[in-house]
């Protein structure tokens, strides 16, 4: 046989791996018929071998996306997006991606150790009210020589963050207990250096480490006084870095526990529905944690319209609309395989909603039972009637259900 017809049959064999089993034979042999009959039309024309073999060659090539259109045509979707293991995948693929592209959900990590140093949990970063109309005032290094001089005993230091380079006053590395090593992270900056900041900067945070005896309250209340009166809040450093991990976990227990209450589930798929909706909700509050607790903490541990409203807003909007997905996805499957339901049947009519009333059926395809669902303007608080059916119904359907 001719090299060329010998190549394009190659190609073709290789797109027919494309071709869908049942097809294969069938279509290869077509397309293989076709390349001959080219073959013998293009000789009896009498064209230079060269050419023969560009035309053939170019022609066979089209057998690849004939084959793509035959297996995407013949790709269904629904068995696999319908099957109870997909929904319970997609969360799992998704915390498995932000796994590996956070370095284990880094941020979330470093939040709960809280900064490096012995006993990160005495930290406290200290501000204090501006005098107009009670509004947050970075502390300046007034504020620190004020405090020093004042709180005896403590163990105060004042920190600038200028990029990558944190700039402290003398003593900063006994407040923290340790000398990290570089780079790391603080207040959620990467910190590349570190230099030494003279006291003529303005402004300034001021990070504090209380004793076992300090009172938190009480010592707000022993600094205000000491030093003019103004306001001095004082802000437990591990506590604001854990705060986006806390309120996302109080988030994702009142999704569920919402909806708990508003679904109707039944006793037989209540697992199903309690493992999906906090797999989805373990998804989706899981990267907004990672995300909020890598955000930058200002000087004076106050939040700022972001991470008071903007962030905790967008994590309940989309915690909600999980929700609402996963008690719509409940509704529309079967309460004994958990697939989708199909097949819907509009019955009923509107003119007479006592005897006969209005609603969609759809049927589970394994024969397990069929959904009757009310018609909107009916009666509204109506649920779904769900009717099982008999074993002896399952041989009218299909094996496996899908077709
Ligand atoms: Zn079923």
């Amino acid at each position: 046989m001719c090299p060329v017809v010998s190549a394009c049959r190659f190609a073709v064999r290789l797109a027919s791996l494309l071709v869908p089993r049942k097809l294969r034979d069938d279509w290869a042999g077509q397309w293989t018929a076709e390349i001959r009959h080219g073959y013998a039309l293009l000789t009896d024309r009498g064209e230079s071998p060269a050419e023969i073999r560009s035309k053939l060659l170019r022609f066979a090539m089209g057998a690849f996306s004939d084959a793509a259109d035959l297996r995407l045509s013949g790709f269904d979707l629904r068995p696999v997006v319908g099957h109870p293991a997909f929904c319970l995948a997609v969360p799992l693929i998704v915390m498995a991606l932000l796994l590996a592209s956070t370095h284990a959900f880094q941020n979330c990590r470093q939040a709960i150790a809280g900064l490096p140093g012995r006993q990160p949990e005495q930290l406290v970063l200290l501000s204090r009210s501006a005098t107009v109309m009670g509004l947050e005032a970075v502390p300046s290094s007034a504020d620190l020589l004020a405090f020093q001089k004042q709180w005896t005993g403590a163990s105060l230091a004042g920190f600038l963050i200028d990029g990558p380079v944190l700039r402290v006053t003398p003593g900063f590395y006994d407040v923290l207990g340790a000398v990290p090593r570089l780079p790391f992270r603080f207040l959620g900056h990467t910190i590349e250096a570190v230099k030494l900041l003279d006291l003529q900067p303005a402004r300034m945070g001021i990070l504090a480490r209380l004793r076992a005896s300090d009172r938190p309250r009480q010592t707000e209340a022993a600094l205000t006084r000491m030093t003019n009166g103004r306001a001095v809040s004082l802000r437990f450093v591990k506590g604001r870095m854990r705060a986006p991990l806390v309120f996302a976990a109080v988030v994702c227990a009142l999704a569920l526990g919402i909806g708990l209450i508003v679904s109707r589930v039944r006793s037989r798929g209540i697992l199903f529905y309690l493992v999906k909706t906090a797999l989805a909700e373990g998804a989706i509050v899981s990267a907004w944690a990672e995300l909020a607790a890598g955000l930058p903490i200002s000087s004076s541990g106050a939040g700022s319209v972001t991470t008071a409203f903007l962030l905790p807003g967008l994590l309940l909007a989309a915690a909600a609309l999980m929700l609402w997905w996963a008690l719509l996805d409940q509704q529309g499957r079967c309460p004994v395989c958990y697939r989708f339901l199909a097949l819907p049947v509009r019955i009923g009519s509107h003119s007479s909603i006592i005897l006969d009333r209005p609603g969609v059926e759809v049927l589970c395809l394994r024969g397990h039972g069929s959904l009757l669902i009310p018609a909107a303007g009916g009666d509204a608080a109506e649920p779904p009637a769900w009717t099982a059916f008999h074993e002896s119904w399952k041989d009218c359907f299909a094996q496996g259900g899908t077709k």
